[in-house]
């Protein structure tokens, strides 16, 4: 009797040795992936003592925290940040090299990810699809090696990080268009039900005449200056520079304008994260035996800041808003499926420079300023017009300026013989004059790697073969490229490109880590906790001191 009962002991004691050693090399049943549209890093420390306890904070008690993670390439840009942080690789192998860039053949400007062949569902907008990504993502590497066992979804509002996080092989890719939740029939054939009784449930409605003013006592936000500066952009949708900001697009009654006005206040997180967990919830994500990954990117911080800048009381209240939004969503995934059961990644595709005027005030000898297409092409069409003669009133010798890319008009050129070397001889000198450019590059400079320093390297990594323009552009520190109110990135200096990388969960080892580490690690490190093999090209390395 005896011996039969520490046999059964003994056979006890080896089923829980057994599921502890299994618990440990267990991959996590949900891989989520955050990105906070134009989430600088220095917003985490700056608004900390204002954050809850399960937002950010998730992440800052029992998370690692890469402190200086900073994108590598130049261009700054949505669509180029969300492929780095999918694919772990840069525009140089991934083709993202902008938002926007100028077709030679189609003789016109192409978004990332325009194609016509994929109309959207339920919207007569441009159609959508990944086919100018040429690398892989980690979700398609999933479903390469899973298949239907996984399932990969990717919601944001804006298409550009939703179909750059997504990639070609997602089950599902949603975005918000004008008043609803969408995808393109590259994706879907149809909508799911749970997705139509979304959008007709009249929850993107009920936020008209809704006003947003500062969710903490006024005096709060003083830390960050003045509320009313000149240069925000308050023009736009009838939201005005100062708060309380009234979101009715400036009408008495629901217009466009009012779903502009929405998705440019901290609303249009509150709906995505709605929208996250009925996803959540009828996709049965993170609820089945394989992992499953899901991609959401809140891009509605990403639109207050270009209308405010990092320094406005709006960014604060934004970032603040936002860690609400986070704990909203853990606590209901922890519900659902339990967050120790999930590994979950924060970051951002970029961050922000402040307006330049609030710049000069502070230190006069920074001179910033603001450059924009215009100037570009009348210097340009000036210099060639004045070496070469006049081409007409009508005709500039631009085809297309992108924040980073001076795209010559061929039929121009040929129209009086010149090559484009020819013209770039004149062009250049012209553009360095201006005084606003740190480096100006040639398609061919790039091309044959003829570039040093640290910037020449980013800008390597932003250039792709005739998808990059004639001439390649960085703006000098603090200049922006944009129109006169308001602010932009999109240049390779450090307000743009450190951005928070904070992981949580399975596979994770918690702690500070202020080594200098790529937003490129991002992939191939979740990668190696699934145990998903990521393609020879994937430029970042696995962040191995993070990991259990
Ligand atoms: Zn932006």
């Amino acid at each position: 009797m005896i011996k039969l009962r520490s046999l059964l002991i003994l056979f006890l004691l080896l089923l829980v040795v057994l599921n502890l050693s299994s618990c440990a090399t267990q991959k996590p049943k949900l891989v989520l992936f955050i990105s906070i549209d134009q989430l600088r890093y220095d917003y985490l420390t700056r608004f900390s003592k204002y954050f809850g306890d399960g937002g950010f904070n998730l992440f800052f008690k029992d998370g690692a925290n890469f402190t200086n993670a900073q994108f590598k390439h130049s261009v700054t840009k949505t669509s180029a940040g969300h492929a780095v942080i999918s694919t772990g690789t840069h525009a140089n192998v991934n083709g993202i090299i902008a938002n926007r860039w100028y077709d030679q053949e189609q003789k016109s400007s192409v978004s990332s990810v325009g194609d016509d062949s994929f109309t959207l569902i339920a919207s007569d907008r441009d159609g959508r699809s990944p086919h100018y990504l040429l690398a892989a993502t980690i979700g398609d590497e999933l479903k390469r090696s899973n298949g239907e066992k996984s399932k990969v979804v990717s919601i944001s509002y804006k298409s550009t990080s939703a179909i750059m996080m997504g990639g070609k092989d997602a089950d599902a890719v949603y975005w918000f268009v004008d008043s609803l939740f969408t995808t393109s029939k590259y994706y879907l054939d149809e909508l799911p039900n749970w997705v139509k009784d979304f959008n007709s449930s009249g929850r993107i409605k009920s936020y008209f005449g809704k006003t947003w003013d500062r969710v903490l006592s006024d005096s709060v936000y003083s830390i960050q200056g003045t509320d009313d500066v000149e240069v925000e952009d308050g023009e736009w949708a009838g939201l005005g520079r100062t708060f309380p900001h009234t979101v009715d697009g400036g009408s008495s009654s629901i217009t466009e304008s009012y779903f502009m006005a929405f998705r440019f206040s901290p609303f249009g997180n509150e709906l995505l994260e709605e929208f996250v967990e009925q996803a959540i919830f009828n996709e049965k994500l993170g609820q089945r035996d394989a992992v499953d990954i899901l991609w959401v990117g809140f891009s509605s911080n990403d639109w207050v800041g270009h209308l405010y800048g990092p320094d406005s009381h709006e960014v604060m209240d934004m970032v603040i808003r936002t860690d609400s939004v986070l704990e909203k969503l853990f606590d209901f995934i922890d519900k659902k499926i339990g967050l120790n059961q999930c590994t979950i990644v924060l970051t951002s595709d970029h961050g922000i420079p402040s307006l330049p005027e609030l710049i000069a005030n502070k230190n006069n000898a920074a001179s910033p300023g603001r450059i924009n297409r215009e100037m570009v092409t009348e210097a340009i069409d000036a210099a060639l017009s004045e070496k070469f003669g006049s081409l007409g009133s009508a005709e500039s010798w631009v085809s297309y300026v992108s924040p980073s890319n001076i795209y010559l008009n061929r039929i121009a050129l040929q129209k009086k013989s010149l090559s484009v070397s020819e013209a770039e001889q004149i062009v250049l000198p012209v553009l360095s004059d201006m005084g606003c450019f740190h480096a100006l590059y040639t398609h061919s400079q790039l091309e044959n790697g003829e570039i040093a320093g640290e910037l020449g390297e980013r800008a390597l990594l932003s250039f792709f073969p005739g998808r990059s323009g004639d001439i390649f552009f960085q703006v000098k520190e603090n200049w922006i490229f944009h129109g006169p109110t308001g602010t932009n990135h999109g240049s390779p200096w450090k307000y743009n490109t450190h951005v928070p990388l904070l992981f949580y969960g399975s596979g994770i080892k918690p702690g500070f880590y202020e080594e200098a580490v790529s937003i490129a690690d991002i992939a191939p490190t979740v990668a190696h906790i699934i145990k998903v093999d990521m393609p020879e090209e994937v430029q970042g390395k696995v962040l191995e001191g993070a990991l259990k």
